[in-house]
């Protein structure tokens, strides 16, 4: 009989995971991939979304495309995990599993930023850059802020993505020399592990006349008074503003007794938890990469290929390196790209490729390849 597979979680990590297993057991497989959204977006996509480059619809990956020798997606919503027992509760039933994969990502925190709920916007879900769809428009003069309000975060350039964006866009609107951006982040340089970089990022701030305030996190905002307040006390006041909100493991992880300090400890070889048969890979996990879907993808190869290991019984594969390649949109249409490592050495390093127009195309072909790989569309 096939062992059973319970991939909890269809974002980067999960796809990837279950593609490779497919491929690899074909109706062999017996694999089940549960997640409670009907549809992937691309975490890039929210960006587009919010700067009205893409439509909400046109960036929504449909799972129910989904077809794979052995995989079988469920939209449902996990409720309980019960990791030593590898069983696993939702809203429709309950799954027991021979391996167990948590690939849940990172849910937001918006109350742990007192103000921004009322007083704020936030980019980082697809509901919050839906809407910040229709507040760009109205906003034609005065100080925009783009803060992080706490750390980890997903896809640390991302930050610094919309400011420039934002640039642009007031550009093309014709009252970017009406308003002031200023972008709070709590590194002294934009990309840490590449000064190469920070370098590009910083000397494109300046020329476009954004105002990079380093080692600072905001911490609330006044909504009466309309400003932010940092984490030294220090006060900046802003017309609009645009945050990165606190992140968290989902309820469900943060119940099932799994985390330390905030995030799944694992293995950082082979992403394996401290319970037997289960892996957890992602934003979900503490490994020491950051939060992007790069890295989830690439635990998701190195998960995949222990877990073959496991059930073929050959040799363990070769240990995680924390690798990836991340697109940073520096706008006027260019891309630069970061190539990081995280895990080989005694600490992470980085090369940096100059913006250009060739690397927007290499970051669609990022997106296109994957569209295939994992919906065949
Ligand atoms: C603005 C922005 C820009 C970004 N740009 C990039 C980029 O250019 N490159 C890059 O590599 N990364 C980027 N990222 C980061 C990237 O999107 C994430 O790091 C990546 O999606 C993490 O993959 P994951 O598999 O760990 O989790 P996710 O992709 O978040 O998937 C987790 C899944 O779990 C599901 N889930 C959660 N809880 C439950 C539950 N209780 N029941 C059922 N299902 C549940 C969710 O619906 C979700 O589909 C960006 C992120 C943002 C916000």
């Amino acid at each position: 009989m096939a062992p059973k597979v319970v991939v909890l979680g269809a974002g980067f990590g999960g796809l990837e995971l279950s593609t490779i297993l497919s491929d690899r057991f074909g109706d062999e497989l017996d694999l089940t991939l549960i997640d409670r959204s009907p549809h992937f977006v691309f975490g890039f996509s929210k960006l587009d979304v919010m700067f009205g480059r893409e439509t909400p619809d046109a960036v929504r990956l449909e799972y129910r495309h989904i077809v794979k020798p052995g995989v079988r997606f469920r939209q449902e919503a996990i409720t309980a995990i019960d990791p030593a027992a590898r069983k696993v509760t939702t809203d429709a039933g309950t799954y027991e599993a021979d391996v167990l994969v948590i690939a849940l990502g990172a849910d937001y925190d918006l109350e742990a930023t007192p103000g921004l709920v009322e007083g704020g916007n936030e980019f980082y879900s697809v509901g919050g850059a839906e809407r910040l769809r229709d507040v760009l428009p109205t906003f034609t003069q005065g100080h925009a802020i783009v803060g992080v309000t706490s750390t980890p975060f997903k896809c640390p350039p991302a930050p610094s993505e919309a400011a420039l964006l934002l640039h642009d866009y007031l550009t093309t609107r014709g009252v970017r020399d009406a308003c002031e951006i200023s972008l709070v982040m709590p590194f002294g340089l934009p990309v840490p592990p590449s000064p190469d970089a920070s370098r590009a990022l910083l000397s494109a701030f300046a020329e476009r006349g954004i105002t990079f305030v380093s080692n600072r996190l905001v911490r609330s905002l006044d909504p009466a008074r309309r400003v932010a307040i940092l984490d030294d006390q220090s006060e900046l006041p802003f017309d609009l503003f645009l945050g990165v909100p606190k992140h968290r493991v989902p309820a469900v992880v943060a119940a099932s007794g799994m985390t330390v300090d905030g995030w799944i400890p694992v293995n950082p070889k082979n992403l394996q938890t401290r319970f037997p048969g289960v892996y957890a890979i992602g934003d979900v996990n503490s490994v020491g990469t950051p939060k992007a879907g790069v890295f989830a993808e690439g635990a998701a190869r190195v998960a995949a290929d222990s877990v073959i290991a496991e059930l073929q019984g050959g040799e363990q594969p070769p240990a995680y390196t924390g690798e990836g390649s991340c697109y940073v949109e520096f706008g006027a249409n260019r891309v630069g790209r970061v190539d990081v490592n995280f895990l080989s050495g005694p600490s992470p390093t980085g090369s940096f490729l100059d913006a250009s127009t060739a690397l927007v195309s290499e970051k669609e072909h990022f997106g296109s390849s994957r569209r295939r790989r994992w919906f065949g569309l």
